[in-house]
Order: structure tokens, then sequence, then C-alpha cells
């Protein structure tokens, strides 16, 4: 008998990889924090010993959910402006907060309070986008999370950085800092088209090349963008990122809701990923993103929530629910988004996308244990005939049990001692921010 750290026996085992394959009675077998072998739960009895024992007989056993696109500190801006048309809500809301409050405890303590909120709902990575990247990624760290982290860079100056030259220092100091790092992958992210100059862009692809980081940004959000792209650069937003160097496999276009035939085209071509989040683009009034044509012309997808303030929720098993139903009416097509399509793109779509998907986004030997179970007893999700479909139609992220990073139990419904401290610590966090705007 092998001796393991944990063996986590379920009714039903999604892995991702093989697609479209639901395994049961089956287990996984976990040791210094990845995963070393799947087989069937008998025969995991037989062969390993394990410390911890976890059995799951109603549950459906996932890899955790991969956010793609996230702004984790805005999590302490929830709820501000709802209903402003999308000006007025950036101009008299969520900036002014923003210019007040930011700092390095506001976004770290933010950070962590949408930490807590993602392991909640099974996100085990977070790809975050926001000020202070050092302190974004301790905020994310002290949840229990795994993160990807950009080093912003936006043509306004902010609390963080003053200058073009200072948000690209910082962004290379941050990026040298994690190279190797297995709970914080860099990234650089400069904000968006509309807000970083021509300089500054082709900076970000060299930072991207010289450290072969992926490159996270907001790309054709609105109708606005694209039109004032033709205004001042004669072209579209994809084809300057094209012409400046961005346009290549590190390249995170989220949103891509504008679109059109040949930006996805071009996006397949150089091997680009688009990360959708429709709640933020429903919310904004942005529109909607022609999910099932990018994913015909073979373009990676990845789901985001975005952040707090435009969603509001950092719910992922929601926001793929939703993209999957959105996707079907956008296109006047049943088959569009399919259930297997839609699981892959919420993990291993956004681990591909970040180029970690050699080391998470699905159950297989040799990965990081970064896993998540979810009950599907209750009478929501009663009978089970299909758990993939009934995973993604039918339950919600309070079906959520156990969250895993690394083998590490980061979440888990109920009361243990360290989840109740925890959220103590949150409700103090929560009560210091709270009308301070
Ligand atoms: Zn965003």
């Amino acid at each position: 008998m092998r001796k393991v750290d944990t063996l986590i026996e379920s009714r039903w085992i999604l892995p991702i990889v093989p697609k479209g394959t639901v395994l049961h009675h089956h287990a996984i077998a976990v040791e210094n924090g990845r995963i070393i072998d799947v087989l069937p739960a008998a025969e995991a009895q037989a062969r390993y010993e394990a410390i911890e024992r976890v059995e799951l007989p109603n549950s459906i056993v996932m890899p955790g959910f991969v956010n793609l696109h996230a702004h984790a500190a805005m999590n302490l801006v929830r709820g501000l402006g709802a209903d402003l048309p999308l000006m007025d809500w950036l101009t008299q809301k969520i900036w002014p907060a923003e210019g007040k409050l930011m700092s390095p405890d506001f976004v770290r303590e933010g950070s962590y309070l949408a930490g807590l909120e993602m392991a909640a709902g099974g996100i085990t990575t977070a790809s975050d986008h926001y000020f202070f990247p050092e302190d974004a990624a301790s905020g994310l760290r002290e949840a229990g999370l795994r993160c990807a982290v950009a080093g912003i860079v936006i043509g306004f100056p902010s609390a963080w950085a003053k200058s073009d030259e200072e948000y690209l220092e910082k962004a290379e100091a941050f990026i040298e800092a994690h190279r190797n790092d297995a709970w914080v992958r860099p990234t650089i992210g400069p904000h968006a088209p509309y807000t970083v100059s021509d300089h500054s862009l082709e900076k970000c692809a060299e930072i991207s090349d010289r450290f072969d980081v992926p490159i996270h940004m907001h790309v054709n959000e609105t109708a606005v963008e694209v039109s004032e792209s033709l205004r001042d650069h004669g072209m579209r937003p994809i084809e300057r990122l094209k012409r400046l160097g961005l346009l290549n496999s590190k390249l995170v276009a989220v949103h891509s809701v504008h679109a059109n035939a040949s930006d996805i085209a071009a996006m397949a071509e150089a091997g680009a990923s688009m990360c959708h989040c429709p709640c933020s683009n429903l919310k904004l009034a942005s529109g909607f993103a022609p999910i099932a044509e990018f994913f015909k012309a073979g373009v990676n997808v990845g789901i985001g929530t975005d952040g707090a303030a435009s969603n509001d929720k950092l719910d992922m098993l929601g926001e793929t629910r939703l993209a999957a139903m959105l996707a079907k009416a956008v296109a006047s097509d049943t088959t569009a988004a399919p259930v297997h399509d839609m699981l892959e793109a919420a993990t291993l779509g956004g681990a591909r996308a970040l180029h970690w998907d050699d080391e998470i986004g699905s159950i297989e030997a040799g990965k990081f244990a970064d896993v998540i179970a979810l009950d599907l007893s209750g009478v929501e999700c009663l009978p089970v005939q299909d758990p993939a479909a009934q995973l993604l139609y039918a339950a919600d992220r309070t079906c959520v049990t156990h969250t895993w990073t690394a083998g590490r139990l980061i979440y888990s419904r109920g009361d243990s001692p360290a989840i109740a401290s925890q959220c103590e610590k949150a409700l103090k966090i929560a009560r210091k921010w709270q009308n301070r705007i």
C-alpha cells in the first residue's frame, strides 16, 4: 500500500480531460499538493493508504474554476451606482470612490474578501487586473487561492503610479519578482486600447515577449471603443494590437463583445484567447459577445466574472450557466455552447489562456490538486440523470461543499473553526470599509 495525503472518493468525477467524460465511483489520490492518480474507488482503497479519506457519495468532483478576469479589490465598491448609465457610473461613482480609497490596504483587504467569496463558489484560480498587484496577490493568497496578477499599465495617474514610465517599471518589477512562483503567476496588464498609448502598448508587447507572460487586456468591450478607435487610429482595436505586436498566443482579450468576423479570424490565426464576462456585459449594457462564432473559429474561450461592481457576484458557475444560455439565444441555435464546451471554458480554457494548463484546469495525474466538490443531493438537482448537464444548468454555487488548492482545503460548507475565524475577519474588514465612500 502506498501512503498518500488524501483520497477523494466521489459518486461522479468530471475530469474535463478527456473531454466529455464523467467517471462513476472514482477516486483522486493526492500527494504533496498534486494529483498522482485517478482510478476506480475500489482499486484506490486497495492501492493507497490515505492520511485523510474524503467520501462524497452524492457529489460531483471537478477541477476548480479559473476566473479569467477579476478586479478582486472592487468587492469593496460592490453595489455603487446601480442602474446608472455607463459613463455616469464610472465618472460619478466608481472612479471617485477608487480615487478616495485606493491604497495597499484597500487592495489587499478587498482582494481577501473577494478571495473568500471565490473560494466558497469553487474558484481556485483568479486572474486579477488592478492597482497594487503585490497587495492583490497577497489578499488572494491569504484566502488560499492561486492567482495570475497583472502589472497594470494605464494612461492615467493613480495612487499606484503617476506616469506611463512608472506603470511600466512597476509592472516589470512585479513580473520579475514572481517569475518562478507556483502560486502567483504574473501577467502584463495594459488596461484597454483606449486608455493606453501606442508607445506603452509596444512596451507591453516587449515585456510579454521578454518574460514570456500573458497579456491581460480589455478589448472590444463597447461599440464606442470600436468607433473611437476607427476615428482616432483609422483601424479597429484588434488591427491596432496586431500592428503594435500584441496579437499573439499570449493575448487574453477580455470581453470581445464587439469583435467582428475579421477580428475573430485574426484572433484564431494568432492563437489568442478571449475571456467572456456575460454578467458585466449585460449589467453595463455593452452587448452580447458572439461566443458561438469564437468557438466555431477555434479561439480558446475562458470565462470571467469581472469586478464585483459590475456583476455583482463572483460566481463562475452562475456566469458559465448564463454564458451557455446567452450563446444559444444569440446564435439562435440550441446546439451552440454545449455543456462540456462551457465547463471546459470555465476551467481548462482559463488555464490555457494563462499558459498554465500544464499545472491546472483539469483532473489529471501530475497537475496541482486544485479540485472542488459539489453536492447534487439537493432537491434542486434531483433526480440526477446527466450529472454534467445538471451541474451546469441546475446546480448553483451554494452546492459547492469543498474547495482545495494544491490539496489543501480552503473552503468547506459547514462550520469548521478555520472558516468561522475567516468569516469574523471578513466581517471586520467589511465594516471598516463600509460607508467610507
Ligand atoms: Zn474588467
